[in-house]
């Protein structure tokens, strides 16, 4: 991943295989398999003693994140749904291997009781913390309004947008000046598509909400930004986007193909380190050339 060369040839091109998974998914059943940077992130000492809280660091864009935070030098507590500690235990022994701490936090952040207890865990697991990571996220497909129903925006707002209030409330009073907080919005909250309302407004929220609360904490020294990713290969798209949309996954972009993880970690890593003091409430495209903003 650092020899330059043609980045739309660099990483798997469309069509992909036909492919469908339960939610919450799994990294194992996909095929290409994904690139979290497992053999290919080498760090340089950007996160030197971090201690940083991942959402849905088992799989996908977290997974990436949890890996290059690593081996940036930070310790790690991974958050993630109880039916994916299989897929977490994985990461935590990437952590370890890379000579850090790794906290592993089962739970369904659903709850607001999850959340503190999530932010109480990784603080006595990890001996404080720094950096905070709201990426977990749900996405599912609805084509027609005829079909709206309350409890899926109900699901996908307890899901993806209220962590950002419960884990931030639980973790502020242990952040310091210098501290990051980083949500995970997506070009769906600028573009969104139309099968995707429910999401694509949840994600225009995280976007909004990095903003507002930016604002608020950078009053007390602690930064908030956001990363929006384009389309990545990840567990969330064959549990939740069907197979004739699968089979052209990332072909809409400028680049022509879909995103890897690792190719998202770069970005979080820029914004949980002390590199991007200057920048505050950004919300960073990391989208293959689709635009946001
Ligand atoms: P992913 O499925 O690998 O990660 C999402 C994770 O969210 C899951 O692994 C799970 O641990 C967690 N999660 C979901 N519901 C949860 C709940 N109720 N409680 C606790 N944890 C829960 O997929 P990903 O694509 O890496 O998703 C990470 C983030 O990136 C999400 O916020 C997603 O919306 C966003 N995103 C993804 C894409 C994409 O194309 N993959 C594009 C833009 C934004
Ligand atoms: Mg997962």
């Amino acid at each position: 991943m650092y020899t330059p060369q043609d980045p739309r040839t660099q990483y798997p091109q469309p069509p992909f295989p036909p492919q469908q998974q339960e939610g919450p998914g799994d990294i194992h059943k996909m095929d290409p398999a994904p690139d979290h940077g497992e053999t290919t992130y080498v760090g340089n000492g950007r996160l030197p003693g971090r201690k940083a809280l991942i959402t849905g660091a088992d799989s996908g864009i977290g997974r990436a994140v949890a890996i290059a935070f690593a081996r940036e030098g930070a310790d790690v507590a991974l958050s993630y749904l109880p039916e994916e500690q299989a897929q977490a235990e994985e990461v935590a022994q990437l952590v370890r291997d890379a000579g850090r701490t790794a906290v592993l936090l089962p739970g369904d952040l659903q709850q607001e009781q999850t959340n503190v207890q999530v932010v109480a865990d990784a603080v006595e697991g990890l001996g404080g913390l720094d950096v905070l990571v709201i990426n977990a996220g749900t996405m599912p497909t609805v084509d027609s309004i005829d079909d709206f129903e309350t409890k899926t925006l109900d699901h996908v707002l307890e899901a993806n947008i209220y962590p950002l209030f419960w884990l931030t409330k639980a973790a502020s009073p242990h952040l310091e000046p210098g501290a990051s907080i980083i949500t995970t919005s997506s070009v769906q909250g600028f573009q969104p598509s139309p099968s995707l309302a429910e999401y694509a407004v949840s994600k225009a929220g995280i976007a909004n909400w990095t903003r507002a609360m930016s604002q608020q904490l950078i009053e007390r020294g602690i930064r908030v930004n956001g990363v929006a990713p384009g389309p990545v290969w990840t567990p969330l798209q064959p549990a939740f986007v069907p197979n004739e949309k699968i089979e052209e996954f990332g072909s809409q972009t400028p680049i022509g193909r879909a995103g890897q993880p690792v190719e998202l970690a770069p970005a979080f890593v820029f914004l949980a380190s002390q590199e991007s003091s200057y920048v505050v409430g950004e919300t960073i495209a990391v989208t293959g050339g689709m635009p946001v903003h």
